[in-house]
This record gives structure tokens, sequence and C-alpha cells, in this order.
């Protein structure tokens, strides 16, 4: 039997080409590529002008039914079908994340696709890439400096140190700094304070990086992101402190998007990765609207499920960015049909055509909900090599029976030729189907209305119950002038509802919305409705127990 190669070893026998020579190839000129060595440039975004007159590509989202916590091939769909879609004749790129060194080292593994379907330099891309990482945690951390400095200097705005809402950042799952005192020393290091520590992802300077327009639209955002609250309840933002020119600097070159390529060269554009609970959770509106301009189509996903990552991609990005979908790729697989069939974990192995076929209520739940958006929609089934061919049949079939176009989508094994198909269904759906995008609700709403319409609409709930500090913060948001934003959930991603155990598609619950924050610096408000992680911990054993690195400088265990 042929071993199964893992990720890292079909990634370092990939046959990259030199990045000049894509960029080259992509329309890219030699003067607005800034290059990081021999296979990772920025592009300046002085190519905007240059190609402002060009007209965009098609934008494809791929997005996913309720995820096993494994994840269903999200990102491994989005790079195969940008390969397949070059293999059938189409000039595509494509648009991912930057992964953030928690989850490498800690369990779920990078974000650069998976077996034949991967972003390269695999290695770089996951670790340190080109420094964003690095310019988004000193940004946000020069801004924790200045908030303790101008206290110990008096505290002019007189910030309430029981009110600051801002946390300083590392890209690292490190669970013992999530609540600290900072300060401790006496006198001369400032006033102790309870402070916290968040994952960089997490922090709203990335959600910010990945929504702003340009440079100066980047400023303004992060001039008016709130910090603190006065003693008498007003908001004290980053412009408050003079600081967002000086974070604004330190993002100057995070700002332009990263090229890389894929196993069979396509390009691909890797930039900004916001969690995709307490943020929006996909990669920067610059780098979707440059690849729009490089290809004729760009494919792109985003985090977590449909209802969640696919609403969030579409009311708060789309919106945002001006963007206009062409289509949706749901990417469904066998093994987490069957869970949201009733199927244990440890069955998920053997065929089980009943559970298959109860568990699709999920996967006709969230092809509903793109309709909703006005959107032509596509299945992709992701094969995994236990997936017998009756459960394949069957799951082609219950598709087209509700009228759903559907593909098989077997990149993670065959690379480009293995998505031929589903990259045919896509064109032709894209060629052929009129995309009426619309957002699903109006930023003019109220809040408890916005939440209220994805909760009926998407989730399939029965409505929504405040909690009295939910209800406290809205009142304060709509005094404060800051209600009139699309609204970001934080839910979990297992589930339609609040509750990671209610499978398939469950009816008759509501959603408890907790806390409700603004980011106005993002332009969003965060509705958070359960135990939100923003600095996850390491498991008992984390992916950093089998990383290595030999004398020549070989990696070993990093996927
Ligand atoms: P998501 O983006 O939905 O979180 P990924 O594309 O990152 O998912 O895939 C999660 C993991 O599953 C990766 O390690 C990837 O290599 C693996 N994977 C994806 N598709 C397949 C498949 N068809 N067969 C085997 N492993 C797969």
């Amino acid at each position: 039997m042929t071993k199964v190669l893992s990720d890292i070893e079909i990634a370092q026998q990939a046959k990259m080409k030199p990045i000049t020579e894509i960029a080259n190839e992509w329309n890219v000129e030699e003067d607005e590529l800034e290059l990081y060595g021999k296979y990772k440039a920025k592009i300046n975004l002085s190519i905007f002008d240059r190609l402002k007159d060009k007209p965009d590509g098609k934008l494809v989202l791929v997005t996913a039914i309720n995820p096993t916590p494994a994840g269903e091939g999200k990102s491994t769909t989005t790079v195969g079908l940008g390969q397949a879609l070059n293999k059938i004749g189409k000039k595509a790129c494509i648009a991912l994340r930057e992964p953030s060194l928690g989850p490498v080292f800690g369990v779920k593994g990078g974000a650069a696709g998976g077996g034949h379907a991967q972003v390269v330099p695999m290695e770089d891309i996951n670790l340190h890439f080109t420094g964003d990482m690095h310019a988004i945690t000193t940004a946000n951390n020069l801004l924790s400096a200045a908030i303790d400095n101008h206290i110990h200097q008096g505290n002019s705005l007189d910030i309430d140190t029981r009110q600051i809402v801002w946390k300083r950042v590392l890209d690292m799952n490190d669970r013992a700094l999530r609540e600290v005192v900072v300060a401790l020393g006496g006198k001369p290091n400032g006033f102790v304070r309870q402070d916290g520590f968040m994952i960089s992802v997490a922090s709203e300077v990335m959600a910010v990086l990945c929504l702003a327009s340009d440079l100066m639209d980047l400023k303004e955002r992060l001039g008016r992101m709130v910090v603190a609250y006065t003693r008498a309840g007003s908001p004290i933002t980053a412009s408050d402190l003079n600081v967002h020119g000086a974070m604004a600097l330190l993002l100057k070159d995070a700002i332009k998007p990263n090229l890389v390529q894929t196993l069979e060269n396509t390009p691909a554009l890797i930039h900004g990765g916001p969690f995709a609970n307490i943020a929006h959770g996909c990669n920067s509106i610059i780098a979707t609207k440059l690849g729009l301009k490089l290809g004729d189509y760009l494919v792109t996903e985003a985090g977590f499920g449909a209802d969640l990552g696919a609403e969030k991609f579409l009311d708060i990005k789309c919106r945002y960015g001006q963007l206009k979908p062409a289509a949706v790729v749901i990417v469904a697989t066998i093994r987490a049909l069957k869970m949201h069939g009733g199927v244990a974990k440890a069955e998920l192995g053997k065929e089980n055509l009943e559970a298959l076929k109860a568990g699709f209520v999920n996967l006709a739940k969230q092809v509903e909900n793109i309709t909703k958006f006005g959107l032509p929609v596509m299945v992709a089934v992701n094969k995994f090599f236990n997936d017998t061919e009756a459960e394949i049949n069957l799951l082609m079939e219950l598709c087209k029976d509700s009228g759903v176009k559907v593909a098989l989508n077997d990149v993670w094994a065959k690379g480009g030729a293995g998505g031929a198909e589903m990259a045919k269904v896509l064109v032709d759906m894209v060629e052929n189907e009129t995309s009426n995008y619309k957002p699903l609700y109006e930023a003019e709403a109220s809040i408890p209305d916005k939440v209220n319409t994805i909760v009926t609409e998407i989730y399939g709930g029965d409505g929504v119950i405040f909690t009295g500090k939910a209800k406290k913060q809205i009142q304060k948001l709509q005094e404060m002038g800051l209600d009139k934003l699309p609204i970001c959930m934080a839910k979990t991603q297992y589930s339609l509802s609040d509750d990671p155990t209610l499978l398939g598609a469950p009816k008759g619950f509501k959603i408890t919305v907790k806390e409700v924050k603004v980011s106005a610096g993002a332009g969003f408000i965060v509705c958070l409705t359960g135990d939100i992680m923003t600095m996850p911990g390491l498991p008992k054993v984390p992916a950093a127990d089998r990383m290595d690195i030999d004398d020549k400088g070989v990696i070993t265990g990093l996927f």
C-alpha cells in the first residue's frame, strides 16, 4: 500500500514558481511587488489605480454546513476549487485568511488547505509569514501602553480604570494570560489594575485591517475604536489618546495583501485573519478586491458554517466592501451529515444511510439560507477515503431531489483535477444564473430587530432573549448613536442554535444574547450568545509536541 503523505510532505514536494513569475503571469508589475524572499511578496496598493478600469471578476464564496470539530474542508475546497477552475481554462485566484500561531501550535492546525489542495510555502505561511501578525500585535499593544501611560501621567481624560475594555494581545494560545494584573511594583510603574490578554486575531485591530478600504480609512477606523469609558460613562477612543496615527504607521505594510501560490501555481492572496467568533472571520476586503481585479474568478472562504461565517461575510464584509458575490459553494461531508443525523463521533467511520438521510436537514437549511441573500448556490461533497459509494450516491440524490446543484469534490486527494466537475457546475451556474445579492437586514434597524431577523431567518429559531445586562448595553449603544451598525454574531459553530448539542436543523428554540459590545472601528456590534474564548489554551498534548526541525532546516510535524 502506498503511504498517505502528510500535508507538509506534500507541500515540501511542491514545484513552486518564483513569485515574480506568478506576478508577471497575472498582471502584477515589478514596481508593485515587494518581495519577501523568493516565494512571497506583498502587493502595493498603487495597483488599484492602474487596474481601476478593469472589470471585476466573479466573486465565489466557499462556506460549509455546521462542522465537526475537525473542520469540513472549507480551506481545502477553496484552494482546490481555484486550482480546478484554472484546470478547466478559467483564470481564477483565491483569497484566504492568514493562520494564527495559536491554533498552529494548539489543536486545529494551520489554515493553508490540505492534501493536494494547499497554499505554499506552507511552513512560512503557517509561521511568521510576512510579519502582519507582529504588526497587528504591536499596534494593539501600543494602544494598551498609551492607555496606561495616560492614566500614569495624570489621566486628564478621566478614564475609569474599572471600565477599560481594551486588552493586550499576543499571537499564542496562553491561558495563563487571560486575566492578569498590570503595573505592580509601585508608583513608577503606574496604577495597578486588572487587565487581560486576547489572541492577536481576536483584536479589533485585525478586524479593522480586514474591513478597511485603504490606509486613510484604516487610520480613521483605528481612531474610532472605543478603549474605555470615563467615570461619567462617556466612551474614550483611540483618537482621544491621539495614538491612531502611530498605529496606522505600524500597519503600513500589513495593509498590503500577501501573494503566494497553490501547489498548482494558482495565485493566492493570503491577508488578514480575524477570529470568526468575536469578529467576522474572513480575509481582508483589500485582498478580495485585488483578486477580483487579477482573475476572472476570485474564490474565497468565511470561517465556520454558513449560518455564522457566510451570514457575516454577506452582511458585514460585502456590505462594507460593496462586493457582489456571484455564487456560493457549500461544503458538506458525509461524516458531518451523519453526525447531524445522530451518529456518535466514534461511529462516524461506518456506513449509515439512515443517519445521512436524517442529517441532510442541516445542509438543506444552509442551502435555503443562502437563497435568502438572493444568491445562486451549489453543494460540494468533500470526499473522504472511508465514505462508501452508497453514501455518496445517496447524498448526491438527496441534493438533486431537492433541486440543489451538487458535485463531488475530491481535491484533497487529487488536487485541481479532483475538482473539475465541481468547477464546471460552478461556472455553468455563474454564467446562467443571476445573482440578486442583498444583505439580510438594514443596518439602520434597531439592534433587537436585526438580531431577531438573523435568528428567525437564518438559525430557524423562534426569537431572541436578551439578558438584563444585554438590554442595558443596547440602551447605552442607542444613546451613544452607535446602534446603526451591522451585527456580528458570536455563537457556537456546531449548531444552528446557541446550544452545540442541538444538531440537524433544530426548531422551537430561542437564542440568548448575554452581552452586546460595539466594535466601532471595525463597524459592527458583537452579540455574544455563549462563553466566547478570546484567548484559547493549549490542549494536554499540543500540536507543538510533534514538531521538529533538523540540521538541514527540514521541518516535520507541522501537519
Ligand atoms: P476548514 O477550513 O473547514 O476548517 P480545512 O480545509 O482546514 O477545513 O480542513 C481541515 C482538515 O481536514 C485539514 O487537515 C485537511 O487536510 C483535512 N481534510 C480536508 N478535506 C479532507 C479530505 N477530503 N480527506 C482527508 N482529509 C481532509
